[in-house]
């Protein structure tokens, strides 16, 4: 027997395989069994056209076994096979690709073909072999080619080259025999010979390989009338389900189907709220299996949590939760693409770039966002159900990058409507709007039931207008980001100049504020310029004082941000305002002129009020609540 060497680059080509083109070992599994079922789909298509080559496509199989003491790994198909020719040049050179040589050579045969019935064959670059030496020290190619009489051996320990000899396999077809390497201090190649490991990655990345690939599974079981003595035996399991769901005919499939498939995939208990399926032919064709889940996972609003579609192409695996097929806002939908259009990288991982999944991705964006547009439109109990889940992460991508998306999503966001007595989107409140009314109103607080006791709220509502109540943190800044929304601005109620009065109200309130004006300076300067203004108002229908924002930062935000673990602070720029039809406007001016004590405590007091009514605390709630007992006690 000669022993020969590779090709000098394909030793280089070798060693970088081992090292550094994948970058998960476990992958050699996938490259091996899509190498056997090319194989058999190899001589299927030449049984089609020779008649002298006589096979049943039920007795085509990839058979997998395991000794566990000799550490080694085998791998068997009854495809095509190699001849001692085909031995050397495919496995030989490096990245010579005998599939893909097939493939263009069919495809080549019957121009005008339509793309599904293409020669359907997974390998195309000649290297996924190799990648059987990330975890063997040894590997051995047993092959008889259907061409030819003998069988041959391959063997090679990796870089220093391989030999072929004659060897005795009756059967056509190909074993690969891999001698696992030994463990060492970073890496457990034993598990590569654990039965239940094996097959976990066949159903991980081979899942949907179109012949059966067996292993023995041993079954254990309690013995007949035993309580602790068990019995077991061995089994021939096929292991891949073979048939993806998402390739068979959307009208066929039934509802349990898809959720049996996603409680396996996806390790959710709680059956999905929606699913997707779509089936794209074109420019670019795919399938796509999405779902949105009823609820979100304990980890999907933490930095662990990870998007992502799994791509498959040609039912193999190539990768696991792609983020690039998913925007940011829509990472709550789980599921998988396939599609035979992308263009793989040599080792069949890395596609960023590529413009063709950024096609993919695009579709799929807006295939989401008119699923959940129809649900919004048709079953708005689904869909508020949805957005109790994931509205959240809606409304993140509203604001995030720069407001960019907005314009996508601020049809599909839902606010609290003060009329309606529940959510609400922004176009049915526009729907809504009174014929005077300017702005979009809005309120912010920490539950419904509180915001709609706020103050400021009461003169909005009694003029009849519709107030949105906003009780997530995100929401202003939500409404910061979307700026206007059909040309209307928004306004928070709680913010200084909302301009309801009329003229002669204004002009009243004005004389009233110009005459106090000295009284409101006195006040400001006993609360020690916490407040940048005191004045009377308009806006408070019973209640006595409230407090207003002007500038960037509204009384909300101030709370929002100031609860957050950063060393930022923040603060609103407020002002006191107190009910100028409300008694204590007279007793503020009576005592004003006469008991400087008295109006001090009394300044202090509806301070502290407005303060507590809005949601913040007091810094001196002892003396507050001094100031209460002695005012009640007069
Ligand atoms: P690829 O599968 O991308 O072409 P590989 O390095 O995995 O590259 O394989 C190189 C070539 O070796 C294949 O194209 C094929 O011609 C041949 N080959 C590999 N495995 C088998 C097999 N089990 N049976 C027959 N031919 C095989």
């Amino acid at each position: 027997m000669k022993k020969k060497q590779f090709k000098a680059e394909s030793k280089k080509l070798l060693d970088m395989m081992i090292h550094s083109i994948y970058s998960n070992k476990e992958i050699f599994l996938r490259e091996l069994i899509s190498n056997a079922s090319d194989a058999i789909d190899k001589l299927y298509y030449r049984s089609l056209t020779d008649k002298k080559i006589k096979v049943e496509r039920d007795d085509f199989k990839i058979t997998i076994e395991l000794d566990k003491e000799k550490r080694l790994l085998m791998i068997e198909d009854n495809g095509c096979g190699m001849t001692e020719s085909e031995l050397e040049i495919n496995l030989g050179t490096i990245a010579e690709s005998g599939s893909l040589a097939f493939k263009e050579q069919e495809n080549k045969k019957e121009k005008g073909k339509k793309q599904s019935e293409e020669v359907d064959i997974i390998g195309q670059f000649g290297v996924g072999f190799y990648s059987a030496f990330m975890v063997s020290d040894k590997v051995i190619v047993e092959s008889k080619s259907i061409d030819e009489e003998n069988a041959h051996r391959w063997t090679s320990t990796g870089a220093d080259g391989y030999s072929i000899e004659e060897c005795d396999k009756k059967t056509v077809g190909t074993k690969i025999i891999l001698q696992i390497k030994e463990d060492s201090e970073e890496e457990n190649y034993s598990e590569f010979l654990e039965n239940y490991r094996i097959q976990s990655m066949i159903r991980k990345y081979s899942d949907y390989i179109r012949y059966p690939i067996q292993m023995q599974v041993e079954h254990r079981h309690l013995k007949e009338g035993s309580k602790d003595e068990y019995e077991s035996h061995i089994e021939t399991e096929t292991i891949n389900s073979m048939i993806p769901l998402w390739k068979k005919n959307k009208n066929e499939i039934k509802e349990e189907e898809y959720h049996q498939f996603y409680h396996e995939k996806y390790m959710d208990y709680e059956d999905p709220l929606q699913v997707i399926h779509t089936s794209v032919e074109g420019q670019i064709s795919y399938h796509a299996l999405l779902y949105i889940p009823s609820h979100a996972s304990y980890d999907y609003y933490s930095k662990e949590y990870e998007k992502g579609l799994n791509l498959y192409t040609s039912g193999v695996m190539i990768m696991e939760k792609c983020s690039e097929l998913l925007p940011d806002y829509f990472s709550f939908v789980k599921g998988l693409v396939d599609s035979n259009d992308v263009s793989l990288n040599i080792s069949r991982e890395m596609l960023q770039q590529d413009r063709r999944l950024q096609l993919i991705a695009k579709n799929i964006e807006k295939k989401i966002k008119s699923e959940l547009e129809s649900m919004l439109e048709e079953n708005r109990e689904k869909y508020e159900k949805f957005f109790a889940a994931f509205g959240m992460q809606l409304k993140f991508g509203i604001y995030n990058n720069f407001g960019m998306d907005k314009e996508k999503l601020q049809d599909l966001i839902l606010f609290h409507s003060s009329t309606e007595n529940k959510l609400t989107t922004l176009k049915e409140y526009i729907s809504r709007m009174k014929e005077n009314q300017e702005k979009i109103y809005y309120a912010c607080g920490e539950s419904i039931a509180k915001i709609d006791l706020l103050p400021q709220v009461e003169q909005v509502k009694e003029k009849g207008f519709e107030i949105l109540y906003l009780t997530d943190y995100v929401d202003e800044f939500v409404i910061q980001a979307l700026m206007n929304y059909d040309g209307k601005s928004f306004i928070n109620v709680s913010t200084g100049n909302l301009d309801l009065d009329s003229d002669s109200e204004k002009e009243e309130l004005k004389k009233e504020n110009d005459s106090s004006k000295k009284m409101f300076e006195s006040m400001q300067k006993i609360l020690e310029n916490e407040v940048e203004a005191v004045r009377f108002t308009n806006r408070l229908k019973n209640h006595p004082v409230c407090l207003t924002a002007s500038g960037n930062i509204s009384l909300e935000m101030e709370k929002v941000i100031n609860a957050m673990p950063t060393d930022e602070k923040v603060k609103a720029k407020t002002a006191m305002e107190i009910n100028v039809h409300h008694k204590i406007a007279d007793k503020l001016k009576k005592l004003y002129k006469k008991d400087n004590k008295a109006f001090e405590n009394y300044t202090k007091v509806l301070y502290a009020q407005a303060r507590l009514i809005e949601g913040f605390t007091i810094e001196n709630p002892t003396e507050i609540s001094n100031l209460i007992c002695e005012i009640l006690s007069e």
